[in-house]
């Protein structure tokens, strides 16, 4: 049929982009391209082909970004919330006009299914900038005494590339500050196509600046004098890191880390219906999400039952070409992660049952059968730790209150699903679970009105919503002088 099979057409689209830019990027900053510099590159993991080189930016290029970004956020904030939106309008636009082009290099880049970058990422990133437009334009009213902070550094991960740089730079533009943004090195190629989307929609120079390269790069972001505020999506470690390093300094910090977020099926469940929402939860964008359904937590009167049916789906699950818009399972996004996922499978699945489904895998690339673990102890090292991978470990319960207890014993908090038809029981259920977001009967439900973000060490702050917006403000306290009253002055009488 013409919608399946891969498509060489929209890949030529987006190869040819590159070659035009002769392959090679310098950084975005105060609205021009840098000369190439010193750097790296990157790669499609489904084939291993290099698709670009990408500079790594040094002291001096961090600087140049954060002057740039000082110097536009002085007129940046002097406009009203109406003008600002006029170019969050303008970029949503572009974001849509492009939506091919950004979705088939988000899937080149990072090897996600393209069913996902086009339906899903492209779609969010362009609602983001739709919605933080009308909040640019209510800020007046309804925050009048918000201010923004500055100028803000920004840092994110691979795993949702172009969609977690909407996340940052959409609301911070809107409520007048200005951006350092530095993309994760395996994945940089769609913040360079935005930083050309500024420039076509006018976006004043300096107020959006992308430098790229890797952890160092993060850290000179970190520490820069210059910044008033860190905004961080990545791994617990690095953000235990960023929150030392910014203590004391002044700056404004939201982080969002990593997660190991229960799913839970209880026995009077719409089987199939939690079936399908698992098979998203965990195996959407390969398990490389930070709130992915890892940990499977189904009542014992089904389990049976629910395994055997998740084994069959599993098997059903189709890897290859992320282009490709039949398959559901893409590459992972580099063969460090696929190593990093084979070898806590091999150390430690062991302890429990491993189970990888029997789907035909590519010869070539980074590819990872979906697996589910079950059996494991639940101190074991795979029922605590975060994976980022295609696999889902599973155990069972016995009653809600054992169900809670299981889901709760974790260092995490971002997000947890909870399976019923019993509504007085998911409403019993939810309020208990450590997580900052719980969904009932569904899974991965995201909106730019929604606020998103973690308890515990899956990290503090929210993303989206009116939270998200007081994330990038701080409150002014208005004082106004009023005229003098003293009794004595005219000889009143204050007497009532
Ligand atoms: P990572 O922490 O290794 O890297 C994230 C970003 O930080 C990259 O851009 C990287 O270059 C940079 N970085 C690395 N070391 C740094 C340092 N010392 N100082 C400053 N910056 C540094 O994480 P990752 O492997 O790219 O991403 C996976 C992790 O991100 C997972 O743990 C996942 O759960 C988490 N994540 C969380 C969310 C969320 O919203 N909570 C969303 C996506 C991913």
């Amino acid at each position: 049929s013409m919608d399946y099979g891969p498509a060489p057409e929209a890949a030529g689209e987006a190869l040819a982009w590159l070659v035009d830019r002769g392959d090679t990027f310098g950084h975005f900053i105060n609205g021009s391209w840098t000369a190439p510099g010193k750097g790296f590159e990157s790669r499609n993991p489904a084939t291993g082909e290099t698709l670009a080189m990408l500079s790594q930016a040094s002291a001096d290029d961090v600087d140049a970004a954060v002057s740039a970004a000082r110097k536009a956020q002085r007129k940046w904030t002097r406009l009203s919330g109406h003008e600002r939106a006029r170019y969050l309008y303008a970029i949503a636009r572009l974001v849509q006009k492009y939506s091919r082009l950004f979705a088939v290099l988000e899937t080149l880049d990072n090897g996600k299914p393209i069913r996902e970058s086009r339906d899903i990422d492209i779609p969010l990133v362009a609602r983001h900038f739709y919605y933080h437009a009308g909040m640019a334009q209510l800020m007046e009213a309804e925050l009048p005494d918000a201010e923004p902070l500055g100028v803000c550094g920004q840092i994110i991960p691979w795993n949702f590339p172009l969609l977690m740089l909407s996340w940052k730079i959409a609301p911070a533009i809107a409520m007048g500050n200005t951006v350092v943004l530095k993309p994760a090195e395996y994945t940089s190629l769609t913040a360079l196509l935005f930083a050309e989307i500024c420039q076509e929609a006018g976006l004043p120079k300096g107020v959006v600046n992308v430098v790229t390269g890797d952890g160092a790069v993060g850290e000179m972001i970190v520490n820069h004098p210059d910044i008033d505020k860190i905004a961080f999506t990545g791994s617990t470690s690095v953000g235990r890191k960023i929150r030392e390093a910014t203590a004391g300094s002044g700056k404004a910090l939201t982080l969002e880390l990593g997660g190991k977020s229960p799913y839970i099926v209880f026995d009077d469940a719409d089987i199939d219906s939690a079936i399908e929402g698992l098979v998203d939860a965990i195996w959407f964008n390969q398990g490389q999400v930070c709130c992915a359904g890892s940990r499977l937590l189904v009542q014992e009167g089904i389990a049976d039952r629910f395994y055997a049916k998740l084994k069959t789906r599993m098997d059903g699950l189709r890897i290859g070409d992320p282009l490709d818009k039949c398959i559901d399972i893409g590459a992972i996004v580099d063969p460090i992660q696929l190593e990093t996922i084979t070898r806590l499978v091999d150390e430690h699945g062991g302890e429990g049952e491993v189970y990888h489904a029997n789907s035909a895998l590519p010869e070539t690339g980074c590819f990872y059968r979906p697996t589910l673990i079950t059996g494991l102890h639940t101190s074991a090292w795979l029922m605590q730790e975060e994976i980022f991978g295609p696999v889902l470990v599973g155990t069972t319960f016995r009653t809600p209150k054992e169900a809670v207890e299981l889901a709760n014993n974790t260092r995490y908090g971002l997000a947890a699903t909870v399976w019923t038809e019993n509504i007085n029981l998911a409403l019993d259920i939810a309020p208990k679970l450590a997580a900052g977001v719980v969904w009932v009967n569904a899974t991965n439900l995201f909106d730019a009105a929604a606020g998103f973000g973690g308890v515990r060490e899956s990290g503090f702050g929210r993303e989206g919503g009116w939270e998200g917006l007081t994330a990038y403000t701080r409150p002014k306290t208005k004082t106004k002088t009023l005229a003098p009253i003293s009794p004595f002055a005219e000889g009143k009488d204050l007497a009532p």
